[in-house]
């Protein structure tokens, strides 16, 4: 069985711009509206959305719901969670400050101890 850590979950919603998920990834229907990054919400079908590049969620003003990375491979793929993490975890390659912090601080995946 595969179990993932807190910290990996952790990297997977914070480190993978959601707009970049969404559009080049999740290949979701999306435009530029208003200066903001809009997708077709999984859900609804509209495109009453946005992101927050902060918090690095997408949000549905229809809905009412936020969607971070993993959310949102589960809702649009139909993933399970665990395959939506495998997902974000191939397509998480970028070298980045928080990735290479992270890493530093113990090698082994499998977490056990
Ligand atoms: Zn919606």
């Amino acid at each position: 069985m595969n179990r993932f850590s807190s910290r990996e979950l952790f990297e997977l919603r914070n480190t993978i711009p959601v707009d970049v998920l969404i559009q080049d990834h999740l290949m979701v229907p999306s435009k530029i509206s208003d200066g903001y990054f809009r997708f077709l919400c999984p859900l609804c079908r509209e495109f009453q959305t946005a992101v927050n590049p902060v918090t690095n969620l997408a949000r549905c003003f229809r809905c009412e719901k936020n969607f971070n990375t993993i959310d949102l491979v589960m809702d649009i793929l139909g993933y399970g969670f665990k395959d939506s993490v495998i997902f974000l975890k191939k397509i998480h390659k970028r070298p980045s400050k928080l990735k290479a912090m992270i890493e530093g601080i113990g090698q082994s995946p499998s977490g056990r101890r």
